[in-house]
């Protein structure tokens, strides 16, 4: 027997129109690239989408369309996300510091129509506008009077906004309409871009809601330090309008100064973001002697967090909360809160939890499967491949049939890559990750296409690239070289992988051995080398 209650889908455009209505003295406070700070409410916001969303139209965008943005956190990126979503375009939102190759690869992948960008990327856009497709057109995200001088053809963003109208009639569609596209690192070749829906979208920002309702409620004021480029800045430009949040974003000034000047003024309670970035805060919190005005709670992820910075922020008074996820799964998969039973713990049996990854949040499902090929037992012992499944995840790449065959198994989950413990109450431990990845302060480096380039050399008879344990960035990619006959000069290796990788994430050091380790099977044993150069770092 069928419910008998109505179906409505589930729309992201439903999320603002409520902010606006309910919540109208919360919005979003922004570190503008100009340079000031600016601030709006959801109301405002509402209406500033709703000229967007005409201004998209009078520009041509069409349901179905990828437009792509490549900004900071700021009003005009969220904006950006409601407005293209909601007449049922796609909204694309490029990392910049991928390397040249790889932008220049998704834009063409994605067949963006038009790209936003915030005026600190020109450079960007005038060095690859020639190997991005003729037809993109490109908007620079400054008021009028701002507007950048540049060979490229640009549109302005405040002058497709002017004199449209404040409502929008939004459209109605299926909630499976792709809402969003983000592409992330693959362990080979090009990135792959995982799709979100309108449902997955809604859903996800409802779900991390019920996991986080100690940040996530009316008042609260959050710092994206996480951003809207990487995995829709953990769903918070829909989850803190859905329940009445306010955000700060802090623009490009992601340095602890910055971070501490932006927190202390506008009240931050909650900041969310990878371990790299709250080294620098912690330093300045101890050069300041003192917190930032209002702050109480810290959510961390992306890698894990060192035990360290845990118990640092921990006896500053501020709640750590260790979350885990992927960009495939919206991201949020576990979030490391402590039950109420616990709250009055001795710090060392907090951090015992604080420093695991979490507890499974509401609708995503685990299981993990040892090297034999059988689910482990969830009893916080076995080890094995975590496999997710759950409507926040993603059921395969964006026009990519072989990457989506390899993460889906039979059963139709989505293998993590990454290697886990999960204890009976849903605590998640990552011990270790099978994908051959080094990811550095947040950002992903594929070892594999590092080594490619590398065996290109003559004189290379073999090498790998492994990850290094780093205090600041988490982990470093390290070269590992045998050569064959004169060894090659360490720069024109660096040369050679200059071309094809950012800057960022060029190997801090080139190692020259005589073999390297292999395992049973012939190939290169990274674990031995892993362990063996752990301490380089
Ligand atoms: P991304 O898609 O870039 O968000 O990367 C997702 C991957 O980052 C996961 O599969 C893990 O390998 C890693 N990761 C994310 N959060 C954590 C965490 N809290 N601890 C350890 N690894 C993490």
């Amino acid at each position: 027997m069928e419910g008998l209650m109505m179906h409505r889908p589930l729309r992201i455009a439903d999320i603002l129109a409520h902010a606006a209505q309910i919540y109208p003295e919360e919005g979003i406070v922004s570190a503008r690239t100009e340079g000031d700070i600016h601030r709006q409410s959801y109301a405002q916001t509402a209406a500033r989408v709703a000229q967007l969303a005409h201004g998209l139209i009078a520009a041509g965008v069409k349901p179905g369309d990828r437009v792509a943005t490549l900004a900071w956190n700021g009003y005009r990126h969220f904006e950006l996300y409601y407005a293209i979503s909601g007449i049922g375009a796609v909204c694309h939102t490029i990392n910049p510091r991928l390397s040249a190759e790889q932008m220049a690869y998704i834009v063409g992948h994605a067949e963006d129509s038009l790209l936003f960008f915030d005026t600190t990327f020109l450079p960007i856009i005038e060095g690859l506008s020639g190997q991005f497709p003729p037809s993109l057109r490109y908007v620079a995200m400054a008021d009028e009077d701002k507007q950048p001088e540049s060979k490229v053809e640009l549109l302005n963003y405040e002058a497709m906004l002017n004199g449209q109208p404040e409502q929008f009639d939004w459209p109605e569609f299926d909630e499976t309409t792709a809402a969003a596209l983000c592409y992330t690192s693959g362990t080979t070749g090009n990135p792959k871009g995982t799709l979100y829906s309108h449902r997955s979208t809604v859903l996800h920002a409802l779900c991390t809601a019920i996991s986080l309702p100690k940040v996530l409620r009316e008042g609260s004021r959050i710092l994206p330090v996480v951003p809207l480029f990487h995995v829709n800045a953990w769903g918070l430009p829909y989850s803190a309008p859905l329940t009445g949040a306010s955000l700060v974003m802090p623009g490009p000034g992601l340095d602890g100064p910055s971070l501490f000047k932006l927190m202390d003024a506008e009240q931050v309670y909650s900041a969310w973001g990878v371990p790299t970035v709250w080294l620098g805060l912690q330093q300045e919190i101890a050069a300041q002697g003192r917190l930032t005005e209002g702050f109480g709670h810290l959510v961390v992820g992306g890698s894990a967090a060192p035990r360290a910075m845990i118990e640092a922020f921990e006896k500053e008074g501020v709640d750590v909360c260790h979350a885990w996820g992927m960009t495939e799964m919206s991201p949020i998969g576990t979030v490391g809160n402590l039950p109420p039973s616990m709250e009055d713990a001795p710090l060392s049996e907090k951090l015992e939890i604080k420093r695991k990854q979490g507890r499974r949040a509401f609708g995503v499902d685990m299981k993990i499967i040892g090297e034999d090929g059988s689910a482990q037992p969830q009893d916080g012992t076995a080890e094995g491949e975590l496999f997710v499944r759950g409507n926040t995840i993603a059921a395969g790449y964006y026009n990519n049939p072989e990457a989506t065959a390899e993460a889906i198994d039979g059963e139709g989950w989505f293998g993590t890559g990454d290697i886990a413990r999960i204890s009976p109450n849903g605590t998640l431990s990552i011990t270790d990750r099978s994908k051959d990845l080094i990811k550095s302060g947040g950002e992903w480096i594929s070892s594999i296409d590092m080594e490619n380039v590398v065996m290109g050399h003559p004189n290379v008879a073999n090498c790998a690239a492994i990850a290094v344990p780093s205090e600041k960035w988490g982990e470093r990619p390290m070269l590992i070289v045998v050569a064959k006959g004169e060894p090659p000069a360490p720069e024109a290796l660096r040369d050679m992988l200059e071309e094809h990788f950012a800057k960022w994430q060029l190997p801090d050091d080139i190692l020259f051995v005589e073999e390297l380790p292999l395992t049973a099977t012939g190939k290169v044993s990274k674990l031995t080398l892993r362990r063996q150069y752990a301490a380089a770092g």
